[in-house]
C-alpha cells in the first residue's frame, strides 16, 4: 500500500484501480495508454447575466473519454467542485461502466462549476443552454449524449435538447433522463436506484445478509439515494439513517422511507426533518449497519475513516465515494465492496434503453424497461462474481478487467494506431 496513494488527484486515483486489473490481465503498455488518454478535453467560457444585473462567467466542462464500443454516454454535474480532473476521472468509469454492463457506448462526462441552489431557476436555464451552445457542435446521437447527474435534472434535460434542437433540428436522443412528456423513459428516473437495489440485493445473498430487516445506511437522498432507499425497504430492509448536503437523520427502528421522500421533494432538507434523531455526515458514516450506502458525492471513505466503518458490506451508488487507499483498507478488514461501475450501472442501462426508444421512435411500456434492467444487472452482477472467483480477486478488479477486456477488444479491432 503506498502511503502517497491519498494524495493522488481523482483522475491519478482512477487509473490506480486500472492499472491493478491490467496487471491482472497482463495488458500490454500500448493498449493502457490507449484506454487512460481521453480523447477529447472541453472547457468552455459561460458568461452569465446574473438577476441582479452583475455578469459572472462560469466555466464548463465535457471530457470525452473513449468511443471505441460506441457514442460517448455520461452525466452533467452542476457543482461548485466540478473541474477537468474530476470530470476526468468520472469520464473514464463511464468508459468502464458502459463496457461492464456491455451497453454499446463508451464514456464521457460533463459539468459546470457552480451552485446550482444559489441561482434562480431562469439563471439555471441561461447557463445551461449556454453550456449546451457551447459544446453542441461535439454532442451527437452518434457521438456523445449527455444524461442527469449531481443537480441535473429532466428539466435541464428538457433545456439541452431544445437549445441543441433550435440549431440541429429536433433531435430527443442528445440526451437521456428527459422528461416523459418529451421522449423520455417511463422507469429511467428510477433506473439507478432500481439498478443498486437489484446488486445490492445479489451481493447481499452471496455475503450471508439477509434482506429482510437488513439495517441500511444510506448517505445522500437525491435521484439514487431516494429511489434505492425506497426499492430497498420494498424488500424488507430496515433503513436506519439517510443524508442529503445539509445532514443526517438516525432511527434504529428503521425510518418511513415514503415519508422522507414526501418531505424531501419540497426541497426541504433533511436538517430540519420533524422525526429521527439528527446526526452529522461524518457520524452517519460510522454507524453499524449491515450495508452502508453513499449514494452523494466522491472521496466521502478516506484512509481517516475507514477504520471506523462498521458495516459488512459498502455499495458504491456514487461514484469513487471510496479513495483507492480506503479500498485496501476495507478490502483488509473483510469488507465486502460492490464498485461503482457495478452497483450504479443501472442509470446507464436505464438511458441505452431511452436512447434505443428514441431512434427507433417507438416507447415500450415501463414494465418491459424495468424487466430488462433487472435482467442486464442480473447477468453484469454474475459475469464478476465469475471472474473474481476464477482469479481470486477483488469485486472492483474482476469488474474492471470484464470492463477493459472489451474495450480494448475494440480497440484491437479498429486498429488505426
Ligand atoms: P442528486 O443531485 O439527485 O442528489 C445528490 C444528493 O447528495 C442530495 O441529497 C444532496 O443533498 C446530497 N449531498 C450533496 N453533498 C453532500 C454531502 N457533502 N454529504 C452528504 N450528502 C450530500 O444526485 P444523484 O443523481 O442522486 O447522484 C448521486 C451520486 O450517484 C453521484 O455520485 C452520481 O455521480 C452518482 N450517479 C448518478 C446517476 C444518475 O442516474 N443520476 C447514475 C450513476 C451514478
Amino acid at each position: 500500500m503506498n502511503h502517497l496513494t491519498e494524495h493522488l488527484n481523482n483522475f491519478e486515483n482512477t487509473n490506480r484501480l486500472f492499472d491493478k486489473a491490467a496487471d491482472v490481465l497482463d495488458l500490454d503498455h500500448e493498449l493502457r495508454l490507449l484506454l487512460k488518454t481521453p480523447f477529447r478535453e472541453l472547457r468552455v467560457e459561460l458568461p452569465l447575466k446574473r438577476d441582479d444585473g452583475h455578469l459572472e462567467v462560469f466555466i464548463g466542462y465535457r471530457v470525452q473519454h473513449n468511443g471505441a464500443r460506441g457514442p460517448m454516454k455520461g452525466g452533467l454535474r452542476f457543482h461548485p467542485e466540478v473541474d477537468f480532473d474530476e470530470v476526468r476521472s468520472l469520464a473514464s468509469l463511464m468508459t468502464w461502466k458502459t463496457a461492464l454492463v456491455d451497453v454499446p457506448f463508451g464514456g464521457a462526462k460533463g459539468g459546470i462549476t457552480c451552485n446550482p441552489h444559489d441561482m434562480s431557476e431562469k439563471e439555471v436555464e441561461h447557463l445551461t443552454r449556454r453550456f449546451t451552445s457551447r459544446i453542441g457542435f461535439a454532442l451527437g446521437v452518434q457521438r456523445d449524449i449527455p444524461a442527469p447527474d449531481v443537480n441535473t435534472n429532466p428539466q435541464i434535460m428538457a433545456w439541452i435538447m431544445d437549445q441543441y434542437g433550435n440549431r440541429y433540428g429536433h433531435t430527443p436522443g442528445i440526451v437521456t433522463g428527459k422528461p416523459v412528456e418529451l421522449g423520455g423513459s417511463p422507469g429511467r428516473e428510477a433506473a439507478t436506484g432500481r439498478g443498486v437495489s437489484v446488486i445490492t440485493a445479489e451481493a447481499a445473498k452471496d455475503a450471508g445478509i439477509e434482506m429482510q430487516g437488513a439495517r441500511v445506511v444510506l448517505q445522500g437522498f437525491g435521484n439514487v439515494g431516494s429511489f434505492t432507499a425506497q426499492l430497498l425497504a420494498d424488500q424488507g430492509a430496515s433503513i436506519i439513517a439517510v443524508s442529503d448536503a445539509s445532514g443526517a437523520v438516525f432511527s434504529g427502528d428503521g425510518l418511513d422511507i415514503a415519508d422522507l421522500i414526501e418531505y424531501t421533494t419540497g426541497r426541504n432538507e433533511l436538517k430540519d426533518y420533524g422525526s429521527g434523531e439528527k446526526v452529522t455526515n461524518a457520524e452517519l458514516l460510522e454507524l453499524e449497519c449491515d450495508i452502508l450506502i453513499p449514494a452523494a458525492l466522491g472521496g466521502v471513505i478516506t484512509k481517516e475513516n475507514a477504520n471506523r466503518i462498521k458495516t459488512r458490506m459498502v455499495v458504491e451508488a456514487a461514484n469513487s465515494p471510496v479513495t483507492t487507499i480506503a479500498d485496501a483498507i476495507l478490502e483488509e478488514r473483510g469488507i465486502t465492496i460492490v464498485p461503482d461501475i457495478l452497483a450504479n450501472a443501472g442509470g446507464v442501462t436505464g438511458s441505452y434503453f431511452e436512447w434505443v426508444q428514441n431512434i427507433q421512435v417507438f416507447s415500450w411500456e415501463e414494465e418491459e424497461f424495468n424487466q430488462r434492467l433487472d435482467r442486464m444487472m442480473g447477468k453484469a452482477y454474475r459475469d464478476v462474481v465469475v471472474l473474481m472467483k476464477q482469479h481470486d480477486a477483488p469485486m472492483r478488479t474482476a469488474a474492471y478487467m470484464i470492463a477493459m477486456s472489451r474495450v480494448a477488444a475494440a480497440e484491437r479491432l479498429r486498429g488505426g494506431w
